[in-house]
């Protein structure tokens, strides 16, 4: 089992969906990833925080085991987002971004973590993302995930990015967004042909499907009665994913792949049903498991 290295945004978002509402809530990409990976390996968070970030929102994090000597605390506002969910939409409209320390600063990746074997570049600006790579030594696996907001503002480094890491994990909308299609599979091809090797597209309660070279694989959301948060099933969709392949020690074997949707879906499936990290930061691997057996027999022929 190796290490995992994760860099992305730690922040404050602001949530509003038609049944309910909650302002300053622990988000941001790399803090759903490391709740959800730190249930398969060792997780390892490169950051940065405002002086407004909570102690006690620290201390979440590395109750669940999580590295967190890679956080730096900087003078200024944490990032903050606000998303707005309607009836019919399991995606949000970003109703404002504030970069704030996340704007100019760069990562400093420590000594110790620069031999991490397996690296999740987080939803953040592409140009953190090829900084964190370009210190890293040797990573056995590198993924990446990304947002509309860098596709809009950062599309030619994002592109680059793409380019140097073997796993891309996506939303529908923004691989049609990418690649200015609607259809799916066309991105799915221009997107591996910039060279990753595999491409995850979370399609929220339509599941998600899985491209390589060989072949694709489908897989339904798990069916849930009622959802109440969905900001971070992408993320967290992502830790389940990246955790499960970096417990197998990697993807050679083609059914730690399918194997690794199903965890990512299980581990999102927990996160939406609650505000911010609450839902996956109250589950144990136990429980993940026992909704991973029900999803596999859901699918099973
Ligand atoms: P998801 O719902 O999985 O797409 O991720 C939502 C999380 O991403 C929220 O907790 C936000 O704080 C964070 N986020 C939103 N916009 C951005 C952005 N432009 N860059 C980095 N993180 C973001």
């Amino acid at each position: 089992m190796g290490s995992i290295l994760v860099v992305g945004s730690l922040a404050y978002d602001d949530v509003r969906t038609p049944f309910a509402a909650q302002d300053g809530v622990l988000g941001g990409a790399a803090s759903y990833f490391s709740m959800a990976a730190s249930l398969y390996a060792p997780v390892r968070l490169v950051g940065v925080v405002g002086d407004d970030f909570r102690e006690a929102d620290l201390g979440r994090l590395r109750a669940r085991g999580i590295d967190i000597s890679g956080i730096e605390r900087r003078r200024g506002r944490s990032f903050r987002w606000t998303g707005v969910y309607d009836f019919v939409n399991d995606t949000a409209e970003t109703v404002n971004t504030d970069l704030g320390v996340f704007g100019d600063w760069r990562p400093q990746i420590p000594e110790a973590y620069a031999d991490s074997e397996f690296v999740f570049l987080a939803n953040i600006d592409p140009e953190i993302q090829l900084a964190t790579l370009a210190q890293m030594r040797r990573p056995k696996v590198v993924a990446l995930d990304t947002m509309n907001y860098w596709i809009e503002h950062s599309r030619e480094a994002l592109i680059n990015v793409i380019r140097k890491v073997d796993v891309v994990s996506i939303n529908e909308g923004e691989a049609r967004q990418l690649f200015e299609t609607f259809k799916i599979v066309k991105a799915a091809r221009e997107i591996l042909a910039l060279g990753p090797k595999v491409l995850v597209v979370k399609r929220g309660e339509n599941g998600a499907t899985l491209f390589t070279k060989d072949g694709s694989f489908w897989a339904p959301a798990y069916p849930l009665e009622e959802t109440v948060d969905p900001t971070g099933a992408g993320d967290t969709f992502a830790g389940g994913f990246v955790g499960y392949i970096a417990e197998c020690g990697g993807f050679e074997d083609a059914a730690v792949l399918r194997r690794a949707v199903l965890h990512g879906t299980v581990c999102a499936s927990y996160s939406v049903e609650r505000f911010s990290v609450d839902g996956i930061a109250s589950v144990d691997r136990g429980a993940v498991d026992a909704r991973y057996r029900a999803l596999h027999e859901l699918i099973r022929v």
